[in-house]
Protein backbone atom coordinates (compact mmCIF):
# COMPACT_ATOMS: atom_id res chain seq x y z
CA UNK A 1 0.00 0.00 0.00
CA UNK A 2 1.17 3.33 -0.99
CA UNK A 3 1.56 5.56 -3.31
CA UNK A 4 5.36 4.73 -3.37
CA UNK A 5 4.28 1.51 -5.13
CA UNK A 6 4.28 -0.06 -7.99
CA UNK A 7 2.67 2.11 -10.97
CA UNK A 8 3.33 5.58 -9.28
CA UNK A 9 6.41 6.00 -10.07
CA UNK A 10 7.22 9.74 -11.31
CA UNK A 11 8.36 10.54 -14.65
CA UNK A 12 10.69 13.63 -15.24
CA UNK A 13 11.92 15.14 -18.54
CA UNK A 14 15.49 15.22 -19.25
CA UNK A 15 17.42 17.30 -21.54
CA UNK A 16 20.84 17.62 -23.10
CA UNK A 17 23.23 19.73 -21.15
CA UNK A 18 25.29 20.65 -23.84
CA UNK A 19 23.21 20.88 -27.44
CA UNK A 20 26.77 20.33 -28.82
CA UNK A 21 27.04 16.91 -27.35
CA UNK A 22 23.22 15.19 -27.85
CA UNK A 23 21.63 12.63 -29.57
CA UNK A 24 18.28 12.40 -31.56
CA UNK A 25 17.28 10.66 -27.56
CA UNK A 26 18.59 13.74 -25.46
CA UNK A 27 18.64 16.50 -28.44
CA UNK A 28 14.45 16.73 -27.53
CA UNK A 29 13.43 16.15 -23.85
CA UNK A 30 12.94 12.47 -22.88
CA UNK A 31 11.10 10.94 -20.30
CA UNK A 32 12.99 9.16 -17.40
CA UNK A 33 10.99 7.31 -14.81
CA UNK A 34 13.05 6.88 -11.60
CA UNK A 35 11.84 7.06 -7.44
CA UNK A 36 11.44 10.74 -5.87
CA UNK A 37 14.44 9.95 -3.88
CA UNK A 38 16.84 8.69 -6.26
CA UNK A 39 19.39 10.44 -8.38
CA UNK A 40 17.89 10.73 -11.98
CA UNK A 41 20.69 9.91 -14.81
CA UNK A 42 23.80 12.05 -15.09
CA UNK A 43 24.65 10.63 -18.84
CA UNK A 44 22.03 10.22 -21.56
CA UNK A 45 21.47 5.90 -21.64
CA UNK A 46 21.92 6.69 -25.42
CA UNK A 47 25.04 8.74 -26.16
CA UNK A 48 26.50 9.38 -22.90
CA UNK A 49 26.87 13.14 -22.81
CA UNK A 50 25.91 14.87 -19.76
CA UNK A 51 21.67 15.42 -19.47
CA UNK A 52 20.13 17.90 -17.25
CA UNK A 53 16.36 17.95 -15.48
CA UNK A 54 14.31 19.66 -17.65
CA UNK A 55 11.88 21.55 -15.16
CA UNK A 56 8.66 21.70 -16.97
CA UNK A 57 6.23 21.80 -13.51
CA UNK A 58 5.35 25.20 -12.80
CA UNK A 59 4.92 24.89 -9.22
CA UNK A 60 8.35 23.46 -8.67
CA UNK A 61 9.62 27.29 -9.05
CA UNK A 62 6.75 28.35 -6.62
CA UNK A 63 8.40 28.50 -3.44
CA UNK A 64 7.85 32.12 -3.15
CA UNK A 65 4.87 32.26 -3.08
CA UNK A 66 3.22 29.14 -1.84
CA UNK A 67 -0.31 28.43 -2.12
CA UNK A 68 -0.57 29.32 1.54
CA UNK A 69 0.51 32.65 1.41
CA UNK A 70 -1.66 33.49 -1.83
CA UNK A 71 -4.55 32.20 -0.29
CA UNK A 72 -4.41 33.55 3.16
CA UNK A 73 -7.25 35.36 3.64
CA UNK A 74 -6.09 38.27 5.76
CA UNK A 75 -3.46 38.84 3.29
CA UNK A 76 -5.90 38.56 0.44
CA UNK A 77 -8.04 41.63 2.48
CA UNK A 78 -5.18 43.62 3.09
CA UNK A 79 -4.84 44.15 -0.33
CA UNK A 80 -8.26 44.60 -0.84
CA UNK A 81 -9.05 41.27 -2.38
CA UNK A 82 -12.41 39.31 -1.80
CA UNK A 83 -11.97 35.66 -0.87
CA UNK A 84 -14.85 32.75 -2.15
CA UNK A 85 -16.56 32.41 0.83
CA UNK A 86 -16.79 36.76 0.99
CA UNK A 87 -18.37 37.08 -2.52
CA UNK A 88 -20.48 34.14 -1.74
CA UNK A 89 -22.17 34.98 1.71
CA UNK A 90 -22.44 38.02 -0.64
CA UNK A 91 -24.49 36.49 -3.34
CA UNK A 92 -26.35 35.03 -0.70
CA UNK A 93 -27.39 38.15 1.13
CA UNK A 94 -28.33 39.89 -2.53
CA UNK A 95 -30.54 37.01 -3.84
CA UNK A 96 -32.63 36.80 -0.37
ZN1 LIG B 1 21.95 11.34 -26.07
Amino acid sequence: MGRDGQGGMPTYDYQAADPKCACDLCRERFEVVHGMNEPGPERCPQCGCPVRRAVSFPYVSAGRWSSKRLLDRDNLHKHGFKTGSDLLEESKGGLD
